[in-house]
């Protein structure tokens, strides 16, 4: 037992509801990527959580957090930080910040992350949350992510966390040569993770898994903020 765990009862019980989540609901679904998973062991959910569900922070659901956004199911999270292959080299930019917890997890495998929220007031949570937490090397931004965020362009890696019908196009143009984007793309309630690797000339695109987002809105969406 750790020292932390002597301390503070509460905590050690959320350490190991935490590594039963990842050893129940997201390992055994094709996460084994070790350091995606030991980050999703560490980063605490539950604080991403509104208080009244955080009883139900290490199920296996998405959750809602108020203005109609939902975080993630945690294998949705695993899946997607594995398809975006991130390393401490990486500076990443994340569209969609909502509760701030694929955030956190991004920032524990990351060198720096960007993160952008069109909603103010789940931006100021997810930031307020984050610094708390002790993540140095994040930051959460308000506005409309479609446009990017040219200030610190080019990224390794962007991963969009709403589903959108069309890639926008200022998202393609600030990824890096040899660069990663992951995002869904389909119709509501209906995308498939597209994994986008920008070469020298061109880009290679890669269909993966069904995955279920809220949509991306905003002026590069095809939907309208
Ligand atoms: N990754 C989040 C879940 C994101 S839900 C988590 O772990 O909690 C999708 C989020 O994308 C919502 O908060 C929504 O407000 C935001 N969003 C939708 N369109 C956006 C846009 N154009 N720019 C920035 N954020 C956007």
């Amino acid at each position: 037992m750790s020292p932390r765990e002597r301390r503070d009862p509460a905590a050690s019980r959320e350490e190991s509801l935490r590594r039963e989540m990842v050893a129940r609901f997201v390992a055994p679904r094709g996460v084994d990527d070790p350091r995606v998973l030991a980050a999703m062991s560490e980063v605490p959910r539950h604080a991403f959580v509104p208080e009244p569900l955080r009883a139900r922070a290490y199920g296996d659901h998405s959750l809602p957090i108020g203005h109609g956004q939902t975080i993630s199911q945690p294998y949705v999270v695993g899946l997607m930080t594995q398809r975006l292959g991130v390393t401490a080299e990486h500076k990443v930019l994340e569209i969609g910040s909502g509760s701030g917890y694929q955030t956190a997890v991004l920032g524990k495998l990351a060198r720096s992350v960007y993160s952008l929220e069109r909603i103010d007031e789940l931006a100021r949570s997810a930031a307020a949350l984050l610094a708390g937490l002790g993540f140095h090397n994040v930051s959460v931004k308000c506005f409309d992510g479609t446009y990017g965020y040219p200030a610190a362009a080019p990224y390794d890696r962007i991963l969009v966390t709403a589903g959108t019908e069309t890639v926008p196009e200022p998202l393609l143009a600030q990824l890096a040569v040899g660069g990663r984007l992951v995002v869904p793309v389909g119709p509501r309630d209906r995308q498939r993770l597209r994994v986008i690797r920008k070469r020298k000339n061109d880009y290679a695109q890669e269909e993966a898994e069904d995955v279920t987002f809220v949509p991306l809105l905003g002026r590069f969406a095809g939907s309208p903020a």
